[in-house]
């Protein structure tokens, strides 16, 4: 009997309802199986969404092609696995096909079914080999008395639970023995452990790998990021896909692997912004973590009828698959869903060992010496730390060594010819760089306009932070008499492979005293002997016109704050000093008392005047184009078009504005703002616009335009 299956190729983000083509099958193939399709005179992977046994309308059976091959060394792709990306692509407003094999590892998208015969037989000798128990097994502490409490909640929870533990509480205790629980609750259960940046991958990895290896072998644990090669990727995959990998650790992409026993997802510092997308589809792997768990959850009680009262009020614990979200200064989205109980919210206020969280030391600019980067205060405190053998972190949220170089004699600045930005002086390799667009020259030895040989640089970064300190900081002594050591760390001095943990180790050990760098310092790492953390440039964020940079501001100082003192020895005189010109201003009240529940209820409320997130949902259109009149033409243009679209009266339409930096690469770039009162009528507007936006591409006047992009519960407006 001959079979129509619909299957999924990749399809362009906006060729509409294209993503789902019909072919011919002599055989009936189950639906998520992986298969190898003609398209055009390619041939592509594909994934069966639906079998049917009658040819669909308006398609006649001659004209159907055969499936080329059926992947069947693999299982299908379960229906949780493609109602998630069913979903994605519907609430990001892209296509099914672009986001369903965007989620496959890119290597599948070109392997034969020999080759992949290959694979999986040197996946099943390395998983054999792999069941020695590792040799490096750490033993698990006693949990804390919170963190008992926290896991004997969250073995009842019946939603989402924010885990809500100051820096240091130990949340990956937590998180290490939910997984050994789940682990133990289900032979073929598996548990994703997600991360904001690569960066923090090798530490958890190392922690899980001791935990689980000595019980569970070698091919327990597998790692999912991009910075893995695409064999490596695809090992990962079919590993996780098979099952024979129990603990899946990622970045966002993560979210996507396929698990079919998934029973446990814990989103580690669920506030990054990192979880959310800023290409493609622009998804939030923090929201899809809860969506997916609660799919999983549906799954798994309709498939136990036994179980009880049904999905809606069966408790999670055992049968489900729950989530956790971990943070010490949460979102305020989340925190918001824990305040009205759809999330079960768990406290950890205390730190491990009962060492406090850092005195706040804020520095009044106003009234240090003119022109000094760094307070004198803050640097007498710094050489006391140095002559006591503690570390030092000082953070500016700026590399290079100045944001600009400018002219004495005329009005020449070190402006970037493709972008609405300065170059940035990088003074080491004597470079002239953006960081919109990578174009870099080597700096002018005189003006380029007219000649004169002053040309200076203006403001600060993290290169000109780091010598001036080995300056500033030349008589300071260490215990042992030695001179101090001032180092750098940003996502210049990491680039190199290995370089990042090179660093890390040299910090670890006390090769360094005091520590220059970008925000990447305050992220997660977990550093024994510091106890001054410093933030130079807090004050650009107090005032930025993106509302979320307060939100932003408050986590980034908890986290740094969160790096000193952690060693319970020097807790107590732990600080965290901050340079401002604004000491008064309310933020720094909350960040004095460490108070997260104040800054929140604080920043909701002003949310909620306003009508922002969570308080009101809102999208953004993009556009990219030639000129910045035919990118806000386009935008302005589906704008007025939208009248008369069911749903319209439902949602706000902002006129479009060009971004703050408006060109980029030579490209204009402009946006559009839609705002509704709920997340149901912003999806029900969007999903009634996208023909709209299809058709407005080819407005005479938005002529230029390069590409459109909805954004929805953007990050940044
Ligand atoms: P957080 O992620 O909440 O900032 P960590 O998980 O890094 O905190 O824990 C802080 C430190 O406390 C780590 O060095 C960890 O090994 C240690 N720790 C965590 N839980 C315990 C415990 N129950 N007993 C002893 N030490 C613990
Ligand atoms: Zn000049
Ligand atoms: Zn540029």
């Amino acid at each position: 009997m001959t079979h129509w299956p619909s299957i999924v190729v990749a399809t362009p983000a906006h060729s509409g309802v294209g993503a789902l083509l019909s072919y011919r099958s002599e055989s009936a193939l189950a639906p998520g199986t992986l298969v190898r399709v003609p398209l055009g005179a390619r041939e592509v992977l594909g994934i069966v969404w639906a079998d049917e046994t009658a040819p669909p309308e308006g398609l006649a059976p001659e004209q159907a092609r055969n499936v080329a091959a059926v992947l069947d060394g693999l299982a299908p792709l379960n229906a949780r696995w493609r109602q998630l990306v069913q979903f994605a692509a519907r609430y990001y407003q892209r296509s099914l096909g672009e986001v369903a094999l965007a989620a496959l590892p890119p290597t599948l998208r070109d392997l034969d079914n020999t080759q992949l015969a290959r694979r999986l037989k040197r996946q099943a000798k390395a998983a054999a080999i792999g069941t020695a128990p590792a040799s490096a097994a750490d033993t698990a502490p006693p949990p804390s008395d919170e963190q008992a409490a926290a896991l004997a909640a969250l073995a009842g929870a019946d939603r989402p639970a924010l885990l809500f533990g100051a820096t240091g509480s130990g949340k990956t205790e937590v998180y290490l023995r939910a997984t050994e629980r789940a682990l133990a609750a289900d032979p073929a259960a598996q548990v994703l452990v997600m991360v904001p940046e690569i960066n923090l991958t090798p530490q958890l990895e190392a922690r899980f790998r001791a935990r689980f290896e000595p019980r569970h072998g070698e091919g327990v644990v597998v790692a999912m990021h991009s910075g893995m090669t695409p064999p490596q990727r695809l090992a990962a995959w079919l590993a996780a896909h098979s099952g024979s990998a129990r603990i899946v650790l990622g970045t966002r992409l993560a979210v996507f692997a396929s698990l079919p026993g998934l029973r446990l997802i814990v989103v580690d510092e669920e506030h990054d912004p990192s979880y959310k997308s800023q290409d493609g589809a622009r998804y939030s792997a923090r929201d899809l973590a809860v969506y997916r768990a609660k799919l999983e959850s549906e799954a798994l009680a309709t498939a136990a009828p036994d179980a009880g009262a049904g999905p809606a009020s069966a408790p999670a614990g055992a049968a489900g698959c729950q989530v956790v979200l971990g943070s010490a200064t949460p979102s305020l989205e989340s925190w918001h869903a824990a305040e009205q109980g759809r999330y079960l919210r768990l406290a950890m206020p205390a730190r491990i060992g009962g060492g406090a969280l850092p005195r706040l030391r804020l520095v009044d600019m106003n009234h240090q010496p003119k022109g000094a980067t760094l307070a004198p205060p803050l640097l007498a405190a710094m050489q006391e730390r140095i002559a006591r053998g503690e570390q030092c972190l000082v953070l500016l949220n700026r590399r290079g060594y100045a944001p600009v170089l400018a002219c004495d004699a005329c009005a020449w600045k070190s402006q970037c010819p493709h972008c609405s930005a300065f170059r940035v002086f990088h003074k080491l390799d004597r470079t002239l760089r953006c960081h919109h667009c990578g174009f870099t020259s080597r700096v002018p030895r005189a003006c380029p306009d007219c000649g004169n040989l002053d040309i200076a640089p203006i403001g600060r970064g993290t290169e000109q932070i780091e010598e001036q300190l080995a300056g500033l900081l030349v008589d300071a002594r260490r215990p042992d008499g030695g001179p101090a050591r001032v180092a750098r760390m940003d996502a210049d001095t990491t680039r190199l492979k290995g370089s990042l943990e090179a660093q890390l180790a040299a910090l670890h050990s006390g090769e360094v005293d005091v520590l220059v760098g970008t925000q990447m310092i305050a992220k997660g790492h977990d550093f024994r002997r510091i106890t001054l953390v410093a933030s130079l440039n807090a004050d650009a964020a107090l005032f930025a016109s993106d509302y979320r940079a307060p939100e932003r501001l408050f986590a980034l100082l908890m986290q740094a704050g969160g790096r000193a003192g952690r060693d319970a020895r020097h807790s107590g005189v732990s600080e965290m000093w901050v340079q401002t010109w604004h000491p008064e201003h309310p933020l720094f009240a909350a960040l004095k008392t460490h108070d997260y529940p104040a800054f929140a209820a604080e920043q909701l409320a002003e949310r909620e005047m306003a009508g922002m997130p969570p308080h009101g949902y809102q999208a953004l259109l993009r556009a990219d184009a030639r000129t910045q009149a035919a990118a806000q033409a386009f935008l302005n243009g589906a704008a007025q078009q939208a009248a008369g679209l069911p749903h319209r009266d439902d949602v706000t339409l902002y006129p479009a504005v060009p971004l703050t930096i408006q060109r980029v690469a030579n490209v204009e770039r402009a946006q559009l703002l839609v705002e509704a009162a709920s997340r149901a009528a912003l999806q029900r507007f969007l999903s009634a616009w996208q023909p709209v936006l299809l058709a407005c591409r080819t407005l005479p006047e938005a002529r230029g335009l390069v590409r459109f992009a909805v954004d929805v519960d953007p990050l940044a407006i």
